[in-house]
């Protein structure tokens, strides 16, 4: 890097630095455009997005029939708020629905709004549908994991970091181990209205349940009467190899919830998706949002979900995901414990004795390739689903040179 540019990207930094907030600690890469799955920073470096923005990003940068969308209903119509109604919304919601195969869609979103909306509808429907005792009502949640950052969400969060400071906290959700259906039936009580869970923990360092989890888990929820929400806000929408996660297990959420890449990595779109036993408790008034259902954010909602199931991305994540985890696996480096993952949905366990997963990314990056550490030992692999199986190749000259230096 020359002295000049060197500077530039310093200029950003320290504005970003000295005029916001640190609530996070990204890679010191100033990117100013991006397309398909490359992204170029501000002295004209090339890099390979390996995050796609925590899959927000399945479809790619800028995908032409998204911007396309977004751009033909920008010169018409972009906001109404929900007191009339838009030409979008309908249109979108049936999509949706038709794609997942549920009767009710409700559009916010971010992803927390889409998780806080399937808690209030679960937590009322507890109420006026199964009869729970006013105010008793219970969901159960999965230590490690991740759902957002309101107030409620990371009060039930098991990470002491996202809770500190922030009480006092939302009552009535329960914690139980990840991946033990045992625990979980354990924990159900008379008052349990649902069980909230991702059925692949991301930000929780790609942990991917034992096999029989989910379905076991969703059978006691048949058994018990107890709301299964899948939070596919992330798993969803092609991720892991399949439309969404569950289908692993052939589960079928009572509540599915749907972010990131349902927003095209142009705009925030989340749902939050049930059949009308559920759906139906909200009555006017209830529940809502400025922006959610938005002419603008659902035209980009229903072109993101096209782009997701016409270039068959679930399938095309499947196919390369297992190809990748194999090729990863065999380079054999002595830094690595583990890799793990589903899909294009990979984690690669740097060992302990090793150090973090935070100088290998960096590492990376000085080869042009940007991936992002979570929870201190894993370096996370997530590309655009829309990759080609030789640009991974590419990548894997200096992802190798990376994990055995
Ligand atoms: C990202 C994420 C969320 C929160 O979405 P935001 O859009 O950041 O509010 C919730 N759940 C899961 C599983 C996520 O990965």
């Amino acid at each position: 890097m020359t002295q000049a540019s060197a500077s530039k990207t310093d200029l950003f930094l320290t504005e970003a630095d000295q005029f916001s907030a640190r609530n996070y600690k990204p890679l010191p890469v100033v990117l100013e455009r991006g397309e398909g799955a490359w992204v170029w920073d501000v002295d004209g470096n090339r890099y390979l997005d390996m995050l796609s923005a925590y899959s927000a990003l399945n479809q790619g940068h800028r995908h032409p029939a998204i911007v396309a969308a977004a751009e033909e209903q920008m010169s018409k119509l972009t906001l109404t708020s929900r007191a009339f109604h838009n030409d979008q919304m309908g249109p979108f919601v049936r999509d949706l629905c038709e794609a997942t195969g549920y009767e009710k869609a409700l559009p916010m979103n971010t992803g927390a709004e889409a998780v806080e909306t399937a808690i209030k509808m679960v937590r009322k429907w507890g109420y006026q549908v199964k009869g729970v005792p006013e105010g008793k009502a219970e969901i159960i949640v999965c230590e490690n994991n991740f759902h957002g950052r309101t107030t409620t969400i990371v009060g039930f969060s098991s990470e002491d970091q996202y809770r500190e400071g922030f009480g006092p906290f939302t009552p009535g959700f329960v914690l139980v181990p990840y991946g033990d259906a045992d625990a979980f039936e354990a924990a159900v009580s008379e008052h349990t209205v649902g069980f909230l869970v991702e059925p692949l923990q991301g930000e929780g360092g790609v942990i991917v349940p034992p096999e029989g989890y989910l379905s076991r888990t969703a059978e006691i929820c048949r058994e018990r009467r107890i709301a299964f929400m899948g939070d596919e806000i992330q798993t969803g929408l092609g991720r892991t190899g399949r439309l969404f996660c569950c289908e692993w297990e052939d589960v079928r959420p009572d509540v599915l919830i749907v972010g990131k890449a349902l927003g095209g990595g142009i705009y925030p779109v989340s749902a939050a998706i049930a059949d009308a036993e559920f759906m139906d408790v909200f009555q006017p008034g209830d529940h809502g949002s400025t922006f959610g259902g938005n002419p603008l954010g659902a035209a980009i909602g229903r072109a993101s979900l096209r782009v997701i199931l016409d270039e068959k991305l679930s399938e095309r994540s499947d196919e390369l995901g297992t190809w990748f985890m194999g090729r990863l696996r065999d380079i054999g480096s002595p830094h690595v414990e583990e890799v793990r993952g589903r899909g294009l949905m990979i984690g690669v366990v740097i060992k302990e004795a090793s150090g973090t997963a935070r100088p290998f990314c960096e590492a990376l990056q000085a080869r042009g390739i940007l991936a992002k550490e979570t929870h201190h030992q894993v370096i996370r692999f997530a590309p655009p689903l829309t990759i080609d199986q030789a640009t991974l190749e590419d990548a894997l000259v200096d992802i190798e040179a990376v994990l055995r230096g």
